[in-house]
């Protein structure tokens, strides 16, 4: 593979006898290792105090009890003290609201975060704007979601700030880069779109209403993949030599965890690409624990 500007050119793109080049893996494991350690550097510059991040969960659920499990593992690694409470699954909104205040006015906790799915009833939106958005360590807060129209707040979404990371990891020019996003919901797909255009990446957002998807992928020197259907892009709709950041989490049919990428077809064009799992996931809990520090005072 060449590298010309900053972005990889696959030989076999212009010379169709060569053998297909293989995309470098952005090993999300890794890259969230570094920033753990990085991050454990400024906790410990925030002084001796305990710094409390606290989770709330409204009943058990397995999907949560393994994304509660590696965000435990995080938060001792860089030194926070992460509490897990659990409400009964009879938990009303009203429940949850209350417990929300409750943490809002506590000094000692630095951030507060809801595990998702929330049972039906429970409108996800009420719970995350009763947050205090000081302490909205996943940047959902309207506030926070708010502010990334104007700039890079200091606690934004940690799913898009994970992707834009992987993305500026590989060393490449984002700006005046084609950058397509597929999937526009509030918490992903359109914060995504919005920190990309802040580094003056030309973006397009697709979504269920584009005509022709691969139209619009097929120019992309950064696909940024956030809808939650495996299979959705194959390598013969992506650019040769691009960045390909996957962001979907899906069951297969043999019950292993897959992204929205076919990531075989697709590691044969793309110039990089983030597997799953073990890609934005990683990266997204540590961008968790950037904020949580952020919501205790430190400048990281
Ligand atoms: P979501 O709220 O269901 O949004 C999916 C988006 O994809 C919607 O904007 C939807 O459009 C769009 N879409 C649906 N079918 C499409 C198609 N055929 N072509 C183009 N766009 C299509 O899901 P989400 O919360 O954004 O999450 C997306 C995926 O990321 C899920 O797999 C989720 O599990 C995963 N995720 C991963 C992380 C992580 O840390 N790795 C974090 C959060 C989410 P409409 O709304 O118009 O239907």
């Amino acid at each position: 593979m060449r590298r010309s500007g900053g972005f990889a050119i696959v030989r076999r793109a212009t010379n169709p006898r060569s053998p297909p080049v293989p995309a470098q893996i952005l090993d999300g494991r890794q890259i969230a290792q570094q920033m753990r350690e990085k991050l454990r550097a400024a906790r410990g510059q925030l002084g001796p105090q305990p710094i409390r991040l606290v989770s709330i969960e409204i009943g058990q659920n397995p999907a949560a009890a393994v994304y509660v499990r590696n965000q435990q593992r995080a938060a001792a690694e860089v030194g926070i003290e992460m509490e897990v409470r659990n409400l009964p699954l009879a938990a009303t909104e009203a429940d949850l609201l209350a417990a929300i205040r409750e943490l809002n006015g506590r000094p000692e906790v630095a951030g507060v975060l809801v595990q998702r799915p929330l049972p039906p009833g429970i409108d996800p939106r009420v719970v995350q704007s009763a947050i205090d958005p000081h302490k909205d360590v996943e940047g959902m807060h309207p506030a926070n979601m708010g502010a990334i129209l104007y700039r890079e707040p200091t606690l934004p979404p940690c799913t898009a700030a994970a992707a834009q990371h992987l993305a500026l990891s590989t060393g490449m020019d984002l700006r005046g880069a084609e950058t397509v996003v597929v999937g526009h919901s509030e918490i992903v797909g359109k914060p995504i779109a919005v920190l990309l255009l802040h580094r003056l990446s030309t973006v397009t957002v697709c979504h269920v209403g584009t005509r022709r998807l691969v139209d619009h992928t097929r120019r992309a020197d950064i696909l940024v993949v956030a809808v939650g259907k495996a299979g959705l892009v194959h390598g013969d709709m992506i650019k040769p030599g691009a960045c390909v950041i996957d962001v979907g989490i899906n069951q297969g049919p043999d019950g292993r965890i897959v992204g929205d990428v076919d990531f075989a077809s697709a590691a044969d064009v793309a110039g990089w690409i983030t597997p799953v799992p073990g890609g934005v996931g990683p990266v997204t809990v540590a961008m968790l624990m950037r904020n949580t520090l952020r919501a205790a005072g430190a400048t990281v």
